[in-house]
């Protein structure tokens, strides 16, 4: 047993995790940070490959949420966390949604005036930009079929840094914030699971961990701490609060925006190494419509959840793509540390509303791909076959029901829901109720799911708390 001390404790290296560790060690403070994943080296490997799976995604990418239909989700576990394995795109938190948030759950400082700074604050960091030139065809695909419906479409501006040759590179926290903490003084511990925080009273004073060492067996290290960030995501925060006594609504309300799919076969060969940038917004913020990653394995798996003949599809894979409608759900889930067991239970009751409205996804969907020149669709719905023309996509809006429909989401919040309400489980800046010497830092403080892709949404509000923290020690 190895017992370390430290004045910062983070949880987690993700997207809160690396911008609280930044930010405090650049203030001059003693961080340390924990991961439970490895250190894999920026560009080491392919993004969107099964490589990537196995290394940088917790259980190689195959979590899922109980319920009826269930709901698989995928989350990073490595240094830099989900930010090293998602697609870069970045959304502010709409003003009229943190308005709602702030008079609905009573959220101190969380006006347009302290989200705006916080928001242009980590921009800076991030190298938010546009495509530099014109899209790639996969992204096209989507503007052209929303010209064609008359359908508002946007292309969004991703964490990006161009060369002079145009060619992109996403910058993670592993490429980004990572760095600068430590430059700063910040240790990260990969490799090092914590098992469950020390308490003293209602104190939290640190964290028992487990640690791999290069000769692949494990010890036990206890880090003492001032303070204590936890950073591990709306499905692990909860978790290791609820393993180290700290539960209250702890874990209730998990939001998510659940998202089905259809793969699209186009005349013309469609690219497979981007993510499509462009989102319609017609429908927004209850329902978007987009691009997802499409690699050959990924339309295998569209493919495969429509029952259709996987290898007849597979043998132009080159004109594939699949696309998504992602939801704004009225439902919610809990997340349940059970003891012996690495991973929570984590479950997600869909309402007849959520049904009904990806139904209706579903099918603008189909309209925007038949619209921009799609010749087949195979709708992520067991048994549903393929569909070329508008009258086939009739029948899906009795096809998405709760046995049929194969769901997933990678946007997952909500967990620890910050504000001064009696339906929050942590205070306005993520301290839980009648704890002290810790603090949450990441997605799970988010009251809702946003509607727009949450890393924007979770840095910002990270670094408005890392701020607020330093002002008060
Ligand atoms: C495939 C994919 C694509 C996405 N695309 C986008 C996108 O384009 N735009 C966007 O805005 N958002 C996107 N997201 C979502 C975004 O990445 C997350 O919302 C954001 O990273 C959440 O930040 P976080 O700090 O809460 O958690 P994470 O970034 O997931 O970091 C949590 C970290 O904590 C570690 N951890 C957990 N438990 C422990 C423990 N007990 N001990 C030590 N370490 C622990 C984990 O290993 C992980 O590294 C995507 C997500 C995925 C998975």
């Amino acid at each position: 047993m190895t017992t370390l001390e430290t004045d910062v404790l983070i949880v987690g290296s993700g997207a809160g995790g690396a911008t609280t560790a930044m930010m405090l060690a650049e203030a001059g403070r003693r961080v340390t940070v924990a991961e439970e994943g490895p250190w894999v080296d920026p560009g080491e490997v392919e993004p969107f490959s099964l490589a990537e799976m196995v290394r940088k995604y917790r259980h190689q990418g195959s979590s899922a949420a109980l319920g009826a239909p269930p709901v698989a989700y995928a989350e990073g576990r490595c240094v830099g966390g989900s930010t090293e394995i998602n697609s870069g795109l970045w959304h502010r938190l709409p003003g009229w949604l943190t308005e709602e948030w702030r008079a609905r759950d009573d959220i101190d400082a969380f006006g347009p005036d302290v989200l705006d700074h916080y928001a242009a604050l980590v921009e800076g960091w991030m190298s938010v930009s546009l495509v530099p030139g014109a899209p790639p065809v996969s992204s096209a695909v989507l503007e052209r079929g929303a010209a064609k419906l008359g359908w508002r479409a946007v292309e969004f501006p991703r964490v990006f840094r161009y060369d002079t040759l145009e060619r992109g590179v996403k910058q993670t926290m592993a490429r980004t914030l990572i760095p600068r903490a430590v430059a700063a003084g910040a240790s990260v511990i990969a490799d090092c699971r914590v098992l469950r925080l020390l308490t003293a009273g209602r104190l939290v004073v640190g964290a028992r961990c487990s640690r791999m060492l290069p000769d692949g067996t494990r010890e036990r290290v206890d880090i003492r701490a001032g303070t204590t960030f936890v950073c591990g995501g709306a499905i692990h925060t909860p978790a290791l609060l609820q393993r180290s006594g700290i539960r209250g609504r702890v874990g209730h309300n998990l939001k998510l925006h659940p998202t089905i799919k259809i793969a699209a076969r186009f005349p013309h060969p469609v690219d497979h190494g981007e993510i499509p940038m462009h989102r319609i917004s017609e429908f927004a913020p209850n329902l978007t419509i987009g691009g997802s990653a499409s690699r050959p394995g990924h339309i295998a798996l569209a493919v495969a959840d429509a029952g259709a003949d996987v290898a007849a599809a597979m043998a132009d894979w080159e004109h594939v793509a699949v696309y998504y409608a992602a939801i704004r759900s009225d439902a919610g889930g809990r997340v349940v540390a059970v003891p012996g067991v690495a991973s929570p239970l984590v479950t997600y009751r869909l309402t007849d509303g959520d049904m009904s409205r990806l139904a209706r996804g579903l099918v603008h969907l189909g309209e925007l791909l038949l619209a921009a020149g799609a010749t087949e669709l195979w709708p992520s719905i067991d048994g549903a076959g393929s569909a070329h023309t508008l009258a086939d996509l009739a029948p899906w809006w009795g096809a998405v029901d709760r046995t049929r429909a194969n769901l997933m989401t990678v946007h997952l919040t909500s967990t620890v829901r910050m504000g001064e309400s009696s339906a929050a489980a942590a205070d306005s800046f993520g301290t839980p109720r009648g704890w002290t010497g810790v603090q949450v830092n990441d997605a799970s403080l988010l009251p809702d799911a946003p509607g727009v892709n949450p890393q924007a949404g979770v840095m910002t509000i990270a670094a408005r708390n890392a701020d607020a923290w330093l002002a008060r020690n």
